[in-house]
């Protein structure tokens, strides 16, 4: 079954058309500026040079229109619309109503609204997706595959904030998590590599790319993770802050007179290791270019950033009683050598011992500690596309 897989934000559209026997990908893309001037879509087909198409996409319902067409024209489609056997969604915030994927009726399309009020921003966002590609190819099945679902397993002492009760039991405030999709891909898949059952493992996931978290993985199962009620609380991030204190809003909006709004903006997109170089890059490429170069702001963030990062895997360690393995992945724990050695540098008290030739390795699977090393250092390629359309194909084959 070829199944296509739709991340919808806001103004963009990701999509990938996956082939669910080979788990091959038969095309991907990215629908850009929808409902903004100088929108286009830039799509690749398999073995194919990538393709840009420059067009108006005033909204959503025109960009799945475009992409249905990219992906079936004559001339260097890949499928026949026929062929797509069902369509999967990422969509951002499940709440506690969703502990897995589900197959969108009527009653999931409300209960994704009922919990909006938690993703403003996404939520809303992708519902317009859904009813997009609904409209478009009527009769096939949908999926919806919540990014907060993994981690619904987590108990209450792990979940909830040191507020009055009464705000999580009349607002549901708590930590929901984010990146769930990778950080259940990533786990699985580290034990397939260890060759062991993940029943018997203790994981911790880092998920270090523009956005960052990290989650502690039990017997299978996610008991914490550092992002919160949204994607703002935990790991120091290419733009967010991650944890602060609350009293700095306050403090920060007196100083500056900002409102609220504004100063959320700069906790979300002004901060991070963005702030931190004093908006040197929220790129990681750039921050090792300018750290290798003296550069004391580089330095600075990416420091910072290893160092919390070294401080989640002691509280997880703690957690979970040990750590049987720590695996890197999304953009930078994929990628980045040098910021994986800079993090591991902080965890000789594990017994933890990088194996610096192996760490060598960008965008592959690959272990790179020691054979003495007391805990296993992994890198991990996240693949969320993947782990959507499995979920999609196993509730619709
Ligand atoms: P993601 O959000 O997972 O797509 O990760 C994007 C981030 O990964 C970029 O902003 C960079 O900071 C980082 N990144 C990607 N490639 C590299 C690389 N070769 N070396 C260091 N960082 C990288």
């Amino acid at each position: 079954m070829k199944i296509l897989v739709i991340n919808c934000g806001s103004s963009s559209l990701k999509f990938q058309l996956i082939d669910s026997d080979s788990e091959q990908v038969i095309c991907k893309g990215l629908c850009e500026r929808i409902g903004i001037d100088g929108s286009r879509i830039v799509y690749t087909p398999a073995e194919k040079d990538k393709i840009t198409i420059e067009t108006p996409m005033p909204d959503h319902n025109k960009a799945i229109e475009l992409v249905i067409e990219a992906l079936t024209n004559k001339e260097n489609g890949v499928v026949s619309l026929d062929e797509i056997g069902a369509v999967g969604h990422r969509i951002v915030h499940g709440g506690e109503k969703f502990t897995e994927s589900v197959v969108i009726n009527d009653e999931v399309i409300k209960a994704i609204e009922d919990v909006s009020d938690l993703a403003p921003l996404h939520n809303p966002a992708n519902l317009i997706g859904i009813k997009a590609c609904q409209k478009a190819m009527p009769g096939v099945p949908m999926v919806a595959v919540f990014d907060t679902a993994f981690h619904q397993t987590m108990p209450e002492n792990a979940y909830l904030y040191g507020l009055h009760y009464s705000y999580y039991e009349k607002y549901g405030i708590r930590r929901y998590g984010f990146h769930g999709t990778s950080h259940s891909y990533v786990s699985k898949r580290a034990a397939e590599i260890l060759g062991k059952d993940i029943k018997d493992l203790k994981l911790i996931v880092c998920h270090l790319g523009n956005g960052a978290s990290i989650s502690a993985v039990k017997d299978g199962k996610c008991i914490d993770t550092s992002m919160g009620l949204t994607p703002l609380e935990g790991l120091i991030m290419g733009t967010r802050t991650g944890d602060i204190d609350p009293s700095v809003v306050e403090f920060i909006m007196k100083k500056e007179n900002l409102s609220v709004a504004e100063v959320t903006n700069v906790l979300n997109k002004k901060s991070g290791v963005f702030g931190l170089s004093n908006e040197l890059s929220s790129d990681f490429r750039d921050l090792e270019d300018g750290y290798l170069a003296g550069n004391e702001g580089a330095k600075r963030a990416v420091d910072t950033f290893a160092y919390r990062v070294v401080k989640y895997i002691g509280a997880y360690t703690a957690a979970m009683g040990g750590v049987d393995a720590i695996c890197f992945t999304a953009g930078v724990g994929e990628n980045s050598g040098f910021t994986r050695k800079k993090i591991i540098d902080g965890l000789g008290f594990i017994g933890a011992s990088l194996n610096e030739e192996a760490n060598a390795v960008r965008g592959k699977e690959e272990i790179i500690s020691n054979p003495d090393s007391k805990v296993t250092l992994m890198v991990v390629p996240t693949n969320e596309e993947l782990a959507i359309a499995r979920d999609t194909y196993a509730l619709c084959k």
